[in-house]
């Protein structure tokens, strides 16, 4: 999208008057019957403004209500691919927006996914920056659509595959906006999001972290019933979820604790070095979780600050977790409030996220 200001007024505000007899605008009328003058563009299905081809993510100008079908979107290219899905990148014809496209093939009653995209249109939209848009969803031939919010940096999975570890500065800055996210889910919506983890969490070109797979994974774990059919990973969970027990808003900050430590250290928490390729098995897995003493920062290696945000989070017993609340305002986020620090800086240097292997 051309960097101009975004449109102020409605479309339906603006009135065009086509002229009852031929004028000379031949130089922009397409074979289509097209009429094109630099961003504005009118034919047969109305008035629409459409943009340069450039995969800028701009937010899309609050005035235009895009009447979104899927044919209007053409796929650039894949860019991810989860359990569930194959995440294209699309853009939308006439605007020239980009947008990311999320299909879901469940083996569910096709009534369950009418209601989960029936849900997911009461959650479209949302009012926080922390967390990804998601524009429009549609269900059609047994499969679950999502238009949402493109963030061409990917996910901290990507980041830190490239990285190894991340540095403390920008590790709060990080931390800050998921906080962010996740205080608007639990206090707002009151959603337990259920599936944070890296590949959970995108990041676009300007630094900015969002929360994705709000609602998806709500809905779909709601919906499909609990443990037998998940179909994600087990790595983030808190011990009370992963034993089957009652789990709350606090099963979310366990992974998150797990998550900011995994980018800290560098690896998985619960692998002793980087030789146990593939990571532990399930059944390993529920053991160290449930069984073992929690991970926590080594205190040798990183700040007090970070070592007891860790260990916030990071409790087994969910009642000694702090809430997404609380921990806003905890000294390592605090730490490094004021210095600026700019996590667009440090995307910026890694390549762009194509390789969408899992
Ligand atoms: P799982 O299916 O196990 O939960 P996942 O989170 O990686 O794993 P998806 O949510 O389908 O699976 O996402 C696959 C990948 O697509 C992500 O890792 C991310 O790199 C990319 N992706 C997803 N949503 C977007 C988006 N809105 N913008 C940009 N990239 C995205
Ligand atoms: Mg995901």
């Amino acid at each position: 999208m051309k960097n101009k200001k975004p449109l102020t007024k409605p479309l339906t505000q603006l009135k065009l008057s086509v002229p009852a007899e031929e004028i000379s605008i031949s130089n922009f009328l397409t074979a289509s019957g097209t009429f094109q003058d630099g961003d504005l563009l009118l034919n047969q299905k109305g008035l629409r403004f459409v943009s340069e081809n450039k995969e800028t993510p701009l937010p899309l100008p609050k005035e235009v209500d895009l009447q979104f079908s899927l044919e209007d979107l053409e796929t650039i290219r894949v860019i991810g691919k989860g359990s569930g899905g194959v995440v294209q990148l699309v853009r939308h014809k006439w605007v020239g927006q980009f947008f990311a496209l999320k299909a879901i093939q469940m083996n569910i009653q096709e009534e369950i996914r009418k209601q989960i995209v029936q849900e997911l249109k009461i959650n479209q939209a949302s009012q926080c920056p922390h967390v990804v848009i998601c524009y429009h969803s549609f269900y059609h031939n047994g499969v679950i659509s999502l238009v949402l919010e493109y963030m061409d940096r990917g996910s901290l999975a990507d980041v830190v595959r490239q990285v190894k570890t991340i540095l403390e500065p920008y590790l709060a800055v990080v931390c800050k906006q998921v906080l962010q996210g996740l205080v608007y889910l639990h206090n707002e919506r009151h959603i337990i999001h259920r599936d944070i983890k890296p590949s959970n969490l995108l990041v676009n070109h300007k630094g900015e972290v969002k929360i994705s797979d709000f609602g998806v994974s709500a809905k779909l774990a709601t919906s499909m019933g609990q443990r037998d059919t998940f179909v994600g990973t087990y790595n983030y969970m808190s011990p009370e979820r992963i034993s089957g027990s009652a789990y709350d808003y606090s099963s979310d900050i366990w992974s998150l604790g797990m998550v900011i430590l995994e980018c800290a250290i560098g690896r998985f928490p619960y692998i002793q070095s980087e030789d146990q390729q593939g990571g532990p098995g399930f059944y390993e897995l529920l053991e160290a979780i449930v069984e073992s003493p929690p991970p926590s920062a080594p205190s040798d290696q990183f700040s007090p600050e970070l070592c007891s945000f860790i260990s916030a989070c990071i409790q087994k017993d969910p009642e000694e977790r702090m809430s997404s609340l609380e921990l806003l305002t905890h000294p390592f986020i605090k730490k490094f409030e004021d210095k600026d620090i700019d996590f667009g800086i440090l995307v910026a240097g890694l390549d762009p996220p194509t390789n969408f292997t899992r």
